[in-house]
């Protein structure tokens, strides 16, 4: 039971992170929330499988609603570091690890880690 309490910690911190992410950019609307929701509801079967990707979940979370709103309305989030130039998304970076951030794979930028896009000066 204790470890199903932590995996349901671990889902609420990256729900949170990629929530306060999404605000920062002025996209937290209810359809796009419901993107975030569905990413959990998949992430959390997908650690009960494999119990060892819970440290992962920050970033799975980031790309699986990134994906999805490149889907349903584009780029998320445009790189803060390329202003003028050709607009792109900012990587999770790793991909699958421990620590993710956000990525400006123009520059090799490191932007800001997930959940602190919003406290960028
Ligand atoms: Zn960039």
């Amino acid at each position: 039971m204790e470890d199903m309490d932590q995996l349901e910690q671990a889902l609420h911190a990256g729900r949170a992170r990629v929530l306060a992410d999404l605000e920062s950019n002025e996209v937290a609307h209810a359809d796009v929330v419901s993107l975030v929701e569905e990413s959990v509801s998949h992430r959390r079967w997908w650690v009960e499988q494999w119990p060892e990707g819970v440290a992962f979940l920050d970033g799975l979370i980031a790309q699986d609603v990134q994906d999805g709103l490149l889907e349903r309305y584009g780029r998320w989030p445009l790189c803060p570091v390329c202003v003028g130039s050709e607009p792109h998304a900012l990587d999770i970076e790793p991909e699958l690890g421990q620590d993710p951030h956000w990525v400006c794979a123009k520059t090799t930028t490191s932007v800001a880690p997930v959940g602190a896009l919003g406290r960028l000066p």
